[in-house]
């Protein structure tokens, strides 16, 4: 079968989505396509949540953040569904990171507030503080319900005219003008393809003589059975007081659980594995942390599962162009909550603005080897 788009987006996962949806808003014929299926338990956009804040340490993201949860609530509006429960965050650890934190929101208009010792304590009260503790609260922050967020999405690309093929793997991107992409079942001609295919887009990229520094790296969450923490705060720890996995974050999911987790992927992911066994260690190490930081916390496990995420070395996403290739992915860990707002960054390298400075493939630290580094540090 032949084919021809202005734009072919390979993967619909969060970035490929939110990509599609806004190119198809800017009049562009778009074709969609995935080798799983969105939102496959072998991919990152899966699972029932994510956490949302706005509490960044660039107005960069604070920015993307409070844009994310414009667009997120008009989803809600066109859907009907709900996607944020958005009952705050409170982020603790070091002084150097919250005090970064707290100037980069306000320069972007966001607000939020500090907190000593007893402040800290009221706000979470689970949390076992020393008199030396202090943090930040921030009430545009809590969780996205992923799931409700990747139904309303896609569900707008179709109704879109977005054409969409999953499951349906691209298996040979031939750069030209117009490019050839080749499916299992198809080949489709587009003036520009966007690589948006996750843990998997440094093969791809590789395949095109395009050599990224991004390290896939597997992540654990643990669904804590906890109705009654439904309406508190989410939680941000920054540093590594998470028994060598980075801090631990996160947040109330409704229907499930509290949900925490180490903000440290861990090494071996394979691109041919279909489902992820939770680690029990993993489990018995974020139960220590609670033992230290939260004694009181219950600890039915609800829910375990682990699942991919990709990580450039300074944890900052790759949104730019190499001639008709457009690469929409390293989400490091931190890019679901922008969901919608990923769209417009996607949009403008296709249409040939000049990427954002932290974004971009030249910047200075891409120059350097990935690591799975501490995916909450940005
Ligand atoms: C455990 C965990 C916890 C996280 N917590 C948070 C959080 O609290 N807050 C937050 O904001 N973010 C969080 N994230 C990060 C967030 O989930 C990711 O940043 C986001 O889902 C990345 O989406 P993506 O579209 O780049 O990748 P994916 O969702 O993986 O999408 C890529 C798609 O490409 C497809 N594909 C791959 N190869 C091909 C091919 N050859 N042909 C066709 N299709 C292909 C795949 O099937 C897949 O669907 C977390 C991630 C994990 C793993």
């Amino acid at each position: 079968m032949h084919s021809s788009f202005d734009v072919v987006v390979v993967g619909a996962g969060i970035f490929g989505l939110a990509a599609a949806s806004e190119l198809a808003l800017r009049g562009k014929r778009v074709a969609i396509i995935d080798r799983f299926g969105s939102g496959h338990p072998a991919t990152s956009s899966t699972g029932r949540s994510r956490g949302i804040r706005i509490a960044y340490d660039h107005p960069f993201y604070v920015t993307l953040a409070l844009d994310a949860i414009r667009r997120w609530r008009a989803l809600e509006d066109a859907s009907g569904e709900q996607i944020l429960h958005l009952t705050g965050q409170v982020d603790f650890g070091l002084d150097n990171k919250l005090a970064a934190i707290a100037a980069a929101v306000r320069e972007a208009g966001g607000v939020i507030d500090e907190l000593d010792s007893a402040g800290l304590s009221r706000k979470l009260p689970h949390l076992l503080g020393a008199p030396e503790d202090n943090g930040l609260f921030h009430a545009q922050a809590g969780t996205v319900l992923s799931d409700n967020g990747m139904a309303a999405l896609k569900a707008k690309v179709l109704a879109q005219g977005v054409a969409s093929h999953a499951p349906e793997r691209v298996v040979a991107i031939e750069p030209g003008n117009p490019t050839l992409v080749v499916t299992e079942k198809r080949r489709i001609h587009a003036e520009t393809v966007v690589i948006a295919a996750g843990p998997w887009s440094g093969a791809l990229l590789d395949e095109l003589g395009i050599v990224v520094p991004l390290a896939p790296s597997i992540a654990q969450v643990t669904f804590i059975a906890a109705p009654e923490l439904v309406d508190q705060p989410g939680i941000g720890e920054w540093g590594g007081d998470g028994e060598g996995l980075g801090g631990v974050y996160g947040h109330p999911v409704p229907g499930v659980g509290y949900k925490l987790a180490f903000s440290t992927g861990q090494e071996g992911w394979s691109p041919d594995v279909s489902a992820w066994q939770p680690d029990l260690q993993e489990q018995a190490r974020l139960f220590a942390w609670l033992d230290r930081r939260m004694p009181a916390f219950p600890r039915q496990v609800q829910l375990a599962q682990r699942h991919p995420w990709t990580m450039t070395p300074d944890g900052d996403f790759i949104v730019d162009r190499v001639g008709p290739v457009v690469l929409a992915c390293g989400c490091s860990g931190h890019a679901f909550k922008f969901g919608p707002a990923l769209g417009p960054l996607v949009a403008d390298a296709v249409d040939g603005k000049t990427a954002h400075p932290l974004l971009r493939l030249d910047r200075p630290s891409l120059r350097g080897r990935a690591a799975a580094d501490d995916a909450i540090s940005r």
